[in-house]
């Protein structure tokens, strides 16, 4: 098992749902969390409640990504976990009423939550290699992504954000094996239906509804619940290029 005790963690998306309960969590173990996200008034916030540090960073641009690393080291030390939770939505046919899909919206999907979990786990990554290996299996970091179901079921209207959570499934083994050596395990979680914000918003009857397609238990996941098996992974030294669903069994529909 890994111990990150007083070591600093980065969870992206940390002001909000999946993130911000992973941030609370791996704090609770007695980690340095920086939260990296856009939304500062949500962030600061919930960085002062858990003892943590906010830094606005956009996942999808290298340099503000490389700013944030040089903050969350200066206040921390070197990141040694990284929990890419940052990511975006959005629904859209690839034809629609006779319209093909908006390119640019393919293409923002893609950049945040595809090229932005990348960008934040090389440069992460590359900042742990130069660190001292902290136990007898030469172990420097751990990197946990967020996926989704829909990078295997996909529903309609999808087609953008399965791809970007396809792209994060296929990039798991390849860049655990790529980082082996240097001993830094990558994992990726692929949530099937949780409570944040996002679903928050839904009327109760709706959200029950949805909680009620998911096979056992019957209701919608709590972020607690998908911090848990993040901070699992942190500590397992043998879970390393997997992705796990997390979704009570649930496979989506098409619709
Ligand atoms: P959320 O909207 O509550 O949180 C996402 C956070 O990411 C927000 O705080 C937002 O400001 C931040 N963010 C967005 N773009 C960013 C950028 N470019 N740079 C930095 N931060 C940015 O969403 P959530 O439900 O907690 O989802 C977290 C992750 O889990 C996402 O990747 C989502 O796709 C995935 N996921 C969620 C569910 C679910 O049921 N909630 C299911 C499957 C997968």
């Amino acid at each position: 098992m890994q111990d990150w005790t007083g070591h600093c963690a980065i969870v992206t998306g940390g002001a909000s749902g999946l993130g911000a309960a992973t941030a609370e969590r791996l704090a609770g173990n007695g980690m340095r969390v920086a939260l990296f996200d856009m939304n500062a008034e949500k962030g600061e916030a919930h960085a002062a409640r858990i003892g943590g540090r906010f830094v606005r960073v956009d996942v999808s641009d290298p340099a503000s990504v490389a700013a944030g690393l040089d903050a969350a080291t200066e206040a921390f030390g070197t990141p040694r976990v990284l929990v890419n939770c940052a990511g975006i939505g959005g629904a859209a046919k690839t034809v629609s009423r006779g319209q093909a899909h908006d390119f640019g919206l393919f293409e923002k999907t893609l950049r945040v939550n595809l090229m932005g979990s990348f960008n934040c786990a090389s440069q992460a990554a590359a900042r742990m290699v130069a660190a001292q290996a902290v136990d007898a299996d030469g172990a420097r970091g751990v990197i946990v992504n967020t996926a989704s179901v829909a990078a295997f079921d996909g529903q309609v209207g999808q087609v953008a954000y399965s791809a970007s959570k396809g792209g994060i499934v296929g990039m798991t083994l390849p860049m655990a094996r790529d980082l082996a050596d240097k001993g830094i395990r990558v994992c990726t979680v692929a949530p099937g239906l949780f409570l944040t914000p996002l679903l928050d918003e839904l009327p109760a009857e709706v959200q029950a509804s949805l909680g009620a397609q998911v096979p056992f238990p019957s209701r919608l996941g709590a972020p607690a619940e998908y911090a848990a098996i993040v901070a699992h992974i942190t500590e397992n030294s043998m879970l390393n290029g997997e992705v796990i669903r997390l979704d009570g069994a649930i496979r989506m529909a098409p619709r």
